[in-house]
């Protein structure tokens, strides 16, 4: 069993570090908001990221962006780190920083990986997170069983910044899909049909997707989601948005065509701006059925 230092306990943390628990490793959590931290039981509540990082042989980070992330390894994470340990960085950011952490990383004589994640909140509550692995192969076989006590899935996508772009293409996908199961709601009720209808049809044909039979945005319809709880995360609009900028900003230096993509970060720019970055992401339907 590995003894780990866990820095990021929020929505998506509390759960993977609550599974890490359950599977025997000893973990130290730290959270800005140390109630955040309180809520994990059988892990020890450290007093700072350093506390949590000294003695750690893993050093897992759930941390909301790209800055913070690269802010955490450089003041904490790196200076403080026993020599041997492994860092999995699980936060969503951008390649580039990814890349350029693994590398300083490297030059202090640590392996690092990025390891984002999908499967929403209710995902890390459950211990069936993807996993998907950015770094050297050492690396990931070091990692694995970790990944594995939080996740179902756990791929390894390439060198460092790998895990990283794949999430960014999957996020995009998603948005995208969010957007066409919200209007198809929309659509639905302007024409008087039974949203109930739609979705015991779709679920079963063609329009399937996670959005819909998984993350329904539709109150009352599908398994208890979001949108049962007046749109209280689970995924925050703002982070989404958060993630389709950074696949924007990859597409514009690919060259890559994503004109639904951009149709998706428009709309989620749109929410955000409206003051709507801590509603859940499936909120997007609001707009589109004229409610609030
Ligand atoms: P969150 O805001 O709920 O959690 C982030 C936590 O980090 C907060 O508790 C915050 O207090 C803490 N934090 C911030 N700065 C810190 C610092 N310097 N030191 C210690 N703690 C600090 O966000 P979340 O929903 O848990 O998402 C975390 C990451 O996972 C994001 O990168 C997000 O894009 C990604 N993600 C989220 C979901 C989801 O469904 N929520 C799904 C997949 C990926």
């Amino acid at each position: 069993m590995a003894t780990i230092g866990f820095i990021g306990i929020g929505n998506m943390g509390a759960g993977m570090a609550r599974n890490l628990v359950r599977a025997g490793h000893e973990v130290a959590v730290f959270d800005l908001d140390t109630e955040k931290a309180r809520g994990i039981e059988g892990a020890t509540v450290a007093a700072s990221g350093e506390d949590a990082v000294k003695g750690a042989d893993i050093v897992l980070s759930m941390l909301p962006a790209g800055p913070i992330v690269a802010s955490v390894y450089r003041k904490t994470i790196f200076p403080n780190a026993e020599s041997g340990a492994l860092f999995i960085d699980c936060s969503t950011i951008d390649v580039a920083t990814a890349r350029i952490l693994a590398e300083e990383a490297q030059g202090h004589g640590f392996a690092m990986l990025d390891a984002p994640v999908s499967g929403g909140v209710a995902g890390a509550d459950a211990g069936t997170l993807a996993f998907m692995v950015g770094g050297s192969g050492d690396g990931f076989a070091r990692a694995e069983p970790i990944l594995d006590a939080m996740g179902a899935k756990v791929v390894h996508c390439g060198d460092a910044g790998a895990g990283q772009g794949i999430k960014i293409c999957n996020n995009m996908m998603l948005a995208i899909q969010m957007i066409s199961v919200a209007e198809g709601f929309a659509l639905a009720e302007k024409l008087g049909l039974d949203p109930q209808k739609l979705f015991d049809v779709s679920s079963a044909a063609s329009g399937q997707c996670w959005s819909l039979t998984t993350y329904s945005p539709m109150p009352g319809v599908g398994p208890t989601t979001s949108a049962d709880n007046d749109y209280k995360p689970g995924f925050a609009a703002g982070l989404m948005h958060k993630d389709l900028g950074l696949a924007m900003e990859a597409a514009q230096a690919s060259g890559a065509d994503v004109a639904f993509g951009r149709a998706a970060f428009d709309a989620y720019d749109a929410m955000v701006e409206a003051g709507e970055a801590g509603v859940d992401f499936s909120g997007i339907i609001r707009g589109k059925r004229g409610v609030a």
